[in-house]
């Protein structure tokens, strides 16, 4: 099945889970009294519900999801079909409400639907304010990520058992059994994540070989994995990575692979950017590290071209060096241009590994700085269309381009690009600030 058709495919089925739990509900239903407005909030609650529900699985990792469209799209996609599931629950809520009876009496008095249906609402709405105003409220990553999946869990548990309360929808035997069914699917979900997949990589553990310091704050990382395991990946993926932790933590990094795609050893190139990245240079060798991937779209394997145009800012050079060191084990002969962003020349990482795939590729670098040092006659301030012009050889829309660094620079690239006629689906992208 080739990509487009599979990303059909999942579509189609998305849609058909948003509608599940609206067919179980109107298949026997007979409630004249419901008039058009009852019946239409009735609809975007169920309809909310199994979104709520759906994203659960949109940040499962699972491989056949992701791989049309890559995990960086569909953690975007769960993040903003958020919005829509949290619109449909309040218009839901809006209309269905007694509003005469918000009273603070009345709403101790109020039965156990109501008190279910506004813990789900509540969690929902605390959900969308920490992860929006995550900064703001000086949340770590890992904080957020606990109370994010504590919340998570309310709204499902709640909404469900507000549906079990109504108690109309869940008459007959059948749709009990249908929405036993449903739950049944968000439990197993979170079972797979949170217990099956780390208890598999519990079995296979990984080793950190070296570690070695690089120009830019950033450290290598050399992985081995277990005698056992033939591991692949190809240039341009990543993995989730828990390293000096269990497999059942949390929190667990995503990393991109920078070394060759053809080689025995695994390495990663790790910026110091927060509380766990400023700490990988210190770690031991010996380290035991478990390893979820390889993961992701953004590969010169998946989006073969006549040529490649690379375009990286700051530790986004990662993925994008291991496609360099690919393509020259494979002895890869097609033309590579590299535009590489950094702040100043002493903190470009791999700077001389650059060099030195410059004799074994045929591959440009145009190194572009915001802080040159005086006698710099290369180019400097920001990655523009300008900039590409000046450098991009002829015939350059026919290349497949990589764009991966810090999101400003990332979008600048991408409208360059487009800007000067390479069709948006040669551009490819890899989002670090995903989440
Ligand atoms: C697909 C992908 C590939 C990546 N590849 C690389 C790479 O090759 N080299 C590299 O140096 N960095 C890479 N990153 C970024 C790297 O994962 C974060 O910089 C790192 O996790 C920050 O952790 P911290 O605890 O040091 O920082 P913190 O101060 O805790 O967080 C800094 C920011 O990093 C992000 N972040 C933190 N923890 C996580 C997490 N567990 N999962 C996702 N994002 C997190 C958050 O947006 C956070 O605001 C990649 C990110 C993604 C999504």
């Amino acid at each position: 099945m080739t990509l487009a058709v599979r990303a059909v495919f999942w579509v189609v089925a998305y849609l058909g889970a948003v509608v599940a739990p609206l067919v179980f509900a109107a298949i026997g239903a007979n409630h004249p009294e419901h008039g058009f407005w009852t019946n239409f909030s009735v609809a975007l609650g169920f309809a909310g519900l199994a979104m709520m529900g759906l994203e659960f699985a949109l940040v499962a990792r699972f491989r056949p999801v992701a791989a049309p469209f890559g995990q960086d799209a569909l953690l975007q996609f769960h993040r903003e079909i958020g919005y829509v599931g949290l619109a449909f629950v309040f218009v839901h809520f809006a209309i269905s409400a007694k509003w005469d009876e918000f009273t603070p009496a009345k709403a101790l008095a109020a039965p156990a639907l109501v008190w279910f249906g506004m813990a789900a609402l509540l969690a929902l709405v605390a959900l969308i304010v920490s992860s929006v105003w995550r900064g703001r409220l000086r949340l770590s990553y890992e904080a957020w990520h606990g109370i994010h999946m504590v919340l998570a869990l309310v709204i499902i548990v709640g909404a469900l058992a507000h549906v079990f309360f109504v108690n109309e929808y869940v008459s007959s035997l059948w749709k009990q059994i249908l929405w036993a069914l449903m739950s049944a699917a968000f439990v197993s979900l979170l079972v797979w994540v949170r217990i099956v997949k780390p208890r598999r990589a519990l079995t296979r553990p990984w080793r950190l070989e070296r570690v070695t310091p690089e120009r830019g704050d950033t450290t290598t990382l050399t992985l081995k994995p277990p005698p056992d395991l033939s591991f692949r990946f190809e240039p341009g993926q990543f993995g989730w990575f828990a390293i000096g932790r269990s497999p059942f933590s949390l929190t667990q990094h995503p990393f991109s692979f920078s070394s060759s795609a053809e080689g025995e050893e695994v390495e990663l190139a790790v910026k110091s950017l927060g509380d766990f990245t400023s700490q990988v240079g210190s770690l031991a060798a010996g380290t035991t590290v478990y390893v979820d991937g390889p993961h992701g779209v953004f590969s010169i394997d998946q989006d073969e071209g006549p040529g490649f145009g690379l375009i990286a800012g700051g530790v986004g050079i990662a993925g994008l060096i291991s496609m360099l060191r690919t393509m020259a084990d494979r002895r890869d002969a097609r033309p590579v241009i590299l535009f590489y962003a950094n702040g100043d020349w002493d903190g470009v990482a791999f700077r001389e590994d650059l060099e030195g795939l410059k004799e074994r590729l045929s591959l440009a670098v145009v190194h572009v700085l915001t802080r040159p040092p005086a006698n710099w006659t290369g180019e400097s301030g920001y990655v523009t269309a300008e900039v590409f012009a000046r450098h991009l050889p002829p015939g350059f829309r026919r290349l497949q381009f990589f764009i991966c660094g810090p999101d400003p620079m990332m979008d600048a690239a991408e409208k360059a690009l487009v800007e000067l006629g390479v069709p948006a689906e040669r551009v490819h992208t890899e989002r670090f600030d995903m989440v």
